[in-house]
């Protein structure tokens, strides 16, 4: 294997996308990220340039450099970090926070910034709220995600947000689809999607522009945009079956570059055939207490367990 040139300049210094078969300097690179970003928002309708979007941001690579990915490419989008009230030790969530903050002072000063503190509004912090379910601190995973999508819902709602954009990658809807498929959840398979529709419930449209590349390309687009990011993964997600899933799907890349992208735009497109005719998402009511939509009839799971 020879030197790889970029791919547009011929510059030598190049970050190399197997995958891709693809070489592009640093300048060129960064272009790429934004383009292919712009064309999967089209290509999947998420959102038009009137929309307000709401970006969840973590703090993370992914969410941050969405973030100033949509500015970049002219969409209205604003922040939203949730709080969880999670330290185990290291302070996890304060550290998040203040990345985040310091990240929409200093490099998108224009956008709104919406802070939503767990513990404040609901005097329990996500790790508090998990230790009283059964199942206690393996359970926290499953909580949390829960507690942040009721969350962000309600936020957008009631920020007026017609759009709620999330920073997931390839790796991470490789592995949930991975999940889903070593269980055949057809319920959740049929549902798994870069782009979920609003309802008449009121759950806000939900679009997760960076679904098309691999962590390693977001990390290297915040890396040259210096994006300062928090690098540390969530305390708890240590150990989590969906790392586990990820290392399996990386092992299978390192043999077999495209493996990931392959698993995850084959299964678009099988379900975009009807993969699984007849799979109907069940029915939904609002729940009594906040008015999201819920399978259950009377209280969500959210309000359940706050
Ligand atoms: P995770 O579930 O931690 O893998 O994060 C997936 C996505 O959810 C991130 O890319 C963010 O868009 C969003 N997200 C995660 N944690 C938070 C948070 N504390 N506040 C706001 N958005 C978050
Ligand atoms: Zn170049
Ligand atoms: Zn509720």
């Amino acid at each position: 294997m020879g030197v790889h040139r970029c791919r547009r300049c011929q510059a030598d210094s190049v970050i190399y996308m197997r995958q891709h078969r693809l070489a592009l300097c640093e300048p060129h690179f960064v272009e790429w990220v934004e383009r292919m970003t712009l064309g999967f928002i089209k290509k999947h309708r998420m959102f038009e340039p009137e929309d307000r979007v709401l970006v969840a941001v973590s703090g993370g690579k992914d969410s941050l450099s969405l973030w100033s990915i949509l500015l970049k490419l002219g969409y209205q989008a604003d922040g939203l970090y949730i709080d969880l009230g999670i330290d185990a030790g290291c302070g996890y969530s304060k550290r998040s926070g203040e990345h985040v903050a310091k990240f929409a002072l200093q490099v998108v000063p224009g956008a709104k910034l919406h802070l939503l503190d767990l513990a404040a509004l609901y005097g329990k912090t996500v790790p508090e709220m998990a230790g009283r379910r059964k199942g206690g601190r393996r359970k926290l995973c499953s909580v949390c995600g829960l507690v942040k999508r009721h969350e962000m819902n309600r936020a957008a709602r009631e920020l007026g947000y017609s759009v709620i954009a999330t920073g997931h990658n390839l790796d991470d809807e490789a592995a949930v689809l991975f999940g889903n498929v070593l269980h055949w959840e057809a319920e959740y398979l049929v549902r798994q999607s870069p782009v979920l529709p609003a309802d008449d419930l009121g759950l806000v449209k939900r679009a997760k522009p960076l679904a098309r590349f691999y962590e390693r390309e977001t990390a290297a687009y915040a890396i040259v945009g210096n994006i300062d990011y928090i690098v540390d993964e969530c305390p708890f997600s240590l150990g989590a079956t969906s790392l586990r899933l990820k290392e399996v799907l990386n092992s299978m890349e390192d043999r077999s570059a495209g493996t990931k992208l392959n698993f995850y735009f084959s299964f678009l497109r099988a379900r975009d055939n009807s993969l699984f005719p007849g799979y109907e998402r069940p029915d939904l009511n609002p729940c009594c207490k906040c008015g999201q939509a819920t399978g259950a009839s009377g209280l969500c799971a959210f309000c359940r367990l706050v």
